[in-house]
């Protein structure tokens, strides 16, 4: 590969014009990033976190099916939509949240593993970064991700759930589920046996139950609710009840085998018959007191002449155990070239998708939230150059949020469409920050490049510091305390990201590294403020290689490349800070903020259909070019 390149280049430069001149360097990025994609030989597939046809047992929920799915109205509830007498776990996710990537694999299992279960437990997922699904996931006050909340039986339309909070697990999540049962008391049948004579057990069940199936287990054993969960449902004739050892009087009643143990012992009595039988089961396992449960039940039903509907086969997966995350490889993967400018329609669509995705989630906003967001906001009017109408929009917005002391997302994006700018309404739509695959980048990316702008306007308007490309003696009400808790644009960023990322993994780690550079300095310079945050993404680019959440096509580097800025290495390949300083008043200069997509700019439409193009899996090289040549008008006009 190297050989071609040096062939190529030494038969362009031989014959080159001046013009050629600029397409020579953009020949041989392609072909490193080709050779780079070579060399590393296969990369991440990304595959999209939810399938309906299948992820078994998970119901994919939108804003158009949400209700219809879950609610129903139930006869005696005059016509109010409730949910019916079924549990309903939701989770509430975000495709581009890392966490929510690694999660995934796990929420499957155990969906997965709980299907025997559906008759009392059902399993749903939104994805709240479609924008579609928006008003749903205002409605049950989702504002991190991933948000999993439990509806009970008989939840009216509207009521919010009771979020999960235990480990994001496995194992973490079965026995959620199987506590948030215990807590309801549902269903009812799987509630703990305290009668303590049989003649006691009898007189609480249903008089037509003749025949019990009783589980006699070790305290702390969910076997138990796991069996009658996955049977209760389907039984005909029989009914099925638990107990543990603990009930010693129920134990002792039914005789010295069931005191001695061991455990679990499965129980067969008959109301008629005065009988309790203790029934032999190959092990000990949930499996296979199941099946003897139905199969006690299946010949029942031939002795009365009831005929039983066919039970459909599940397909269950063991459930104690934690799924690793499954990696796809995939070969063919080409690593693109990244741009050599940010580009401002990213910036546009984050600024967009954080007003109208992120920011909107909140019912309401004061306090400590609001000062961050007034901050955050003044920011914005002070430091993009974003055009009319979005600037008139954003400083009534300014304004606005100066004067109050309690607001509402709703108010806001009202007042924000009133002036002209409906974020609800724009398009959102990525350049720099398109990914290769479905789920992968966008918002993120498009964040973190507004993060940055923000820290080098900042610098760049409060600084004449010898050996800066734009001296400037633009006098601004910025404090040149980055850290400075009136105004400090580290501070800003720092009240955002904790009050509005929604991003919760991410988030926690931002704020640790934040709470680290509070504890150790107490003021830091606009200039020290450009480099920290580098530093920072450049932690968190680490920390990514090689994870399930990174593009294979925009592979974690130490940025700024060595190919994007040779002079930002040392000879040791360090990097020096100063000419990363003033990289940065380059790559992050931000021109001529499109007020969104423009569908009828040809720079925007050659724009995203290079991108597009690629995200769909067509060729890529070409496109490529296209974005490449685009990007300075875009970036640049
Ligand atoms: C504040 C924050 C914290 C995050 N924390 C986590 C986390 O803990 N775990 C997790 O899985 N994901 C986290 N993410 C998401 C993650 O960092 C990436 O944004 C996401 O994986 C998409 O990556 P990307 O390839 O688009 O590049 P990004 O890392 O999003 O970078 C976007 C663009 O910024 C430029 N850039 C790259 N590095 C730097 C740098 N050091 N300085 C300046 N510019 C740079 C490049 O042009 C790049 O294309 C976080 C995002 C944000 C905004």
């Amino acid at each position: 590969m190297l050989c071609l390149y040096i062939i190529m280049v030494s038969f362009i430069t031989s014959k080159m014009s001046l013009a050629d001149l600029f397409i020579v360097p953009l020949v041989a990025v392609i072909l490193v990033s080709i050779t780079v994609s070579t060399a590393q030989g296969s990369a991440l597939e990304f595959q999209e976190l939810y399938n309906q046809t299948t992820d078994f047992g998970i119901s994919i929920l939108t804003t158009e099916n949400f209700n219809e799915t879950l609610f129903v109205i139930l006869p005696d509830n005059d016509n109010t939509l409730c949910t019916d007498n079924v549990v309903w776990l939701v989770q509430f996710y975000n495709s581009w949240c890392g966490h929510c990537q690694h999660f995934a694999p796990s929420y499957k299992s155990v969906a997965n593993s709980t299907i025997p279960w559906r008759e009392f437990v059902k399993v749903g997922v939104v994805d709240c970064s479609v924008r579609k699904n928006s008003p749903l996931c205002n409605q049950y006050d989702v504002q991190m991700y991933p948000t999993i909340m439990f509806f009970p039986p008989k939840t009216k339309v509207g009521a919010l759930g009771k979020k999960f909070t235990g480990p994001h697990t496995v194992p973490g999540l079965y026995n959620g589920i199987l506590d948030y049962l215990d807590q309801e008391g549902f269903p009812p049948e799987m509630v703990l046996v305290t009668s303590s004579t049989i003649d006691e057990l009898w007189n609480s069940l249903p008089e037509d139950k003749e025949n019990l199936a009783l589980i006699v287990e070790p305290i702390d054993s969910s076997l138990g609710k796991d069996v009658l969960l996955s049977t209760l449902g389907d039984l005909h004739v029989l009914t099925a009840r638990r107990i543990t050892v603990l009930n010693r009087a129920l134990v002792e009643a039914l005789g010295d085998v069931a005191i001695t143990g061991p455990y679990p012992q499965l129980w067969l009595l008959d109301r008629k018959a005065k009988t309790s039988n203790k029934i032999a089961v190959s092990s000990g396992g949930s499996e296979d007191l199941i099946a003897a449960i139905f199969a006690i039940d299946d010949e029942l039903a031939v002795q009365k002449g009831i005929v039983k509907p066919v039970r459909h086969p599940v397909h269950y997966m063991e459930a104690d155990h934690q799924v690793e995350t499954p990696v796809k490889k995939a070969d063919s993967m080409e690593i693109k070239p990244e741009f050599d400018h940010v580009q401002s329609l990213d910036i546009t669509s984050a600024i967009i998708y954080m007003f109208s995705t992120e920011v909107a989630t909140h019912k309401t906003i004061d306090g400590e939230q609001l000062v961050a967001l007034r901050r955050f906001v003044k920011a914005l009017t002070d430091l993009v150059p974003l055009p009319s109408p979005a600037n008139v929009a954003f400083q009534k917005l300014s304004g606005h949020l100066a004067e109050v002391t309690f607001t509402e997302p709703k108010r806001m994006l009202k007042a924000l469409s009133a002036a002209g700018y409906d974020v609800e309404k724009l398009p959102v739509k990525w350049v720099g920050c398109a990914g290769s695959q479905p789920g992968r980048r966008g918002y993120p990316c498009g964040l973190w490049q507004l993060l940055h702008t923000l820290t080098v306007n900042t610098y760049r308007n409060n600084t004449n510091t010898e050996g800066t490309l734009i001296p400037t003696d633009k006098e601004t009400e910025w404090s040149s305390n980055a850290l400075d808790e009136e105004a400090g644009i580290l501070t800003t960023i720092f009240g955002y990201i904790r009050h509005f990322f929604s991003c919760d993994d991410c988030r926690l780690n931002f704020l640790r590294e934040a709470d680290g550079l509070k504890a150790q300095t107490k003021s830091m310079s606009n200039e020290e403020a450009v480099l920290w945050l580098w530093k920072v993404h450049n932690g968190v680019n680490r920390r990514l290689v090689g994870d399930i959440t990174e593009d294979p096509a925009h592979p974690k580097i130490q940025f700024p490349s060595q190919t994007q800025c040779p002079q930002c290495r040392l000879a040791d390949n360090s990097f020096d800070e100063h000419e990363v300083k003033n990289y940065f008043l380059r790559f992050y200069e931000v021109k001529d903020v499109p007020t969104t997509w423009n569908v009828r700019d040809p720079k925007h439409r050659q724009l995203v259909a290079a991108q597009e193009g690629s995200v769909n899996g067509e060729g890529s090289s070409k496109k490529v070019t296209m974005a490449f040549g685009a990007s300075d008008t875009v970036g640049h006009a």
